[in-house]
């Protein structure tokens, strides 16, 4: 049987050139990048470069970037290692449960924090930002790109604000690695978390930014690996691939790669929206990352809809997949205002460097046809259609 897999904001394939340079790390050249013998300074060697190759993705120095085990450790590390107890946090109420939760943790743990709203398109208001801030406001963290809808924030006047304000500012930028060009002058972050396996990485990778000179607790103690800043010796493997896969996605930017998947992805959009009935776009109108579109089609679950796909070869996602298995409603949607029915009626299509146009056609002949099947046998169609 054929099978697409569309749901990339879960995660990526590790690309056949980031395994063809990770591979030598796990057999002949396995240093630990801490010892002092020919080994140790090949991996050190390598772990360096990869760091330049991650601070060129994002415009950084070298040295402001420390590796982690995936974007939910940058996120905490960037959240707790800026936090005291008693300080006030600022993020939104859409952000990733790696945020959302570290940020209730701080609330146990004797901070408060302030969310705020998204418009209708799933966009955070700069001037909301501006208007929590009180005197003992120590953090601002608001993602780059949602998980979700793929809409981008306006982060770089949420930086201006941050500075303004002498605030720290720390960005998600998860989503948004390796799909639209960052630059953390630019947004003027003091830290902005990455993940390796979003952008053909291997899982279990990632990396934090954060500015020179920004004082950090660190989250895990031990020897004096990243500058002291995350202990545990260096998963070289991973960093090679994570280093190989942030040189690929400069490149896949610089030459036309974000264009390019933007009009797959919205072909796939109009496609769908010319042949079913009763759908639509979230955050349509918000400045997007080019691989994402999330559809609600009113009168079916959404997790029916994953299931009826996936029997027909296409892999999608409804909600987040991080909390996939838990049945409420996705809470950036009902944060955009959608009624409980609506979001749950809400898939996610997310593209990858490997989606090619015939796996796009593929798509487009299988979810208007299931999207049919299912309203077949819905309750809930049939009532507004005889009634
Ligand atoms: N932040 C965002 C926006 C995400 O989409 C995800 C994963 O889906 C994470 C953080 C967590 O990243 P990781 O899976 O590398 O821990």
């Amino acid at each position: 049987m054929r099978r697409v897999y569309l749901d990339n904001n879960a995660t990526t394939p590790v690309l056949p050139e980031v395994f063809a340079a990770m591979q030598p790390f796990y057999l002949e050249e396995f240093g630990n990048a801490s010892s002092i013998h020919h080994y140790g300074q090949h991996a050190r060697a390598v772990v360096e470069k990869a760091r330049a190759s991650v601070a060129a993705l994002l415009h950084a120095r070298p040295a402001e970037i420390v590796f982690t085990s995936g974007g939910t450790e940058s996120d905490n590390m960037a959240i707790f290692g800026l936090v005291q107890r008693g300080d006030h946090v600022i993020t939104s109420a859409i952000e990733h449960h790696a945020v959302l939760n570290t940020c209730k943790r701080l609330e146990q743990m004797g901070c408060e924090v302030a969310c705020v709203p998204v418009n209708g398109c799933g966009e955070v208001d700069p001037g909301d930002v501006r208007k929590a801030l009180r005197s003992n406001t120590r953090l601002i963290s608001i993602m780059m790109a949602n998980n979700e809808t793929g809409a981008l924030q306006p982060v770089e006047e949420i930086g201006r604000i941050a500075r303004e304000a002498d605030v720290f500012f720390h960005t998600d930028a998860v989503q948004a690695a390796g799909k639209v060009p960052i630059d953390v002058e630019k947004i003027g972050c003091d830290a902005l978390s990455i993940s390796g396996h979003k952008i053909h990485a291997p899982q279990g990778t990632g990396a934090l930014y954060i500015k020179r000179g920004t004082l950090l607790q660190p989250l895990i103690y031990g020897g004096s690996h990243e500058r002291q800043r995350r202990a545990g010796t260096e998963n070289l493997p991973g960093i090679v691939g994570l280093g190989k896969a942030a040189e690929i996605s400069k490149k896949w930017m610089e030459t036309g790669g974000p264009a390019e998947m933007a009009a797959m992805r919205d072909r796939l959009q109009d496609a769908l929206l010319s042949s079913v009935e009763a759908a639509g776009v979230n955050g349509l109108e918000a400045p997007r990352v080019p691989n994402t579109t999330n559809l609600w089609f009113d009168y079916i679950e959404g997790e029916a809809l994953v299931i009826a796909f996936d029997l027909k070869g296409l892999a999608v996602s409804s909600g987040a997949a991080c909390s996939s298995g838990a049945i409420e409603p996705s809470h950036v949607l009902l944060a955009m205002g959608l009624s409980q029915q609506r979001a749950r009626s809400s898939i996610r299509f997310s593209l990858g460097k490997q989606t090619s146009p015939e796996d796009i056609d593929f798509a487009i002949t299988v979810v208007p046809a299931t999207v049919a099947r299912l309203r077949e046998i819905s309750p809930l169609y049939h009532k507004q259609t005889v009634g």
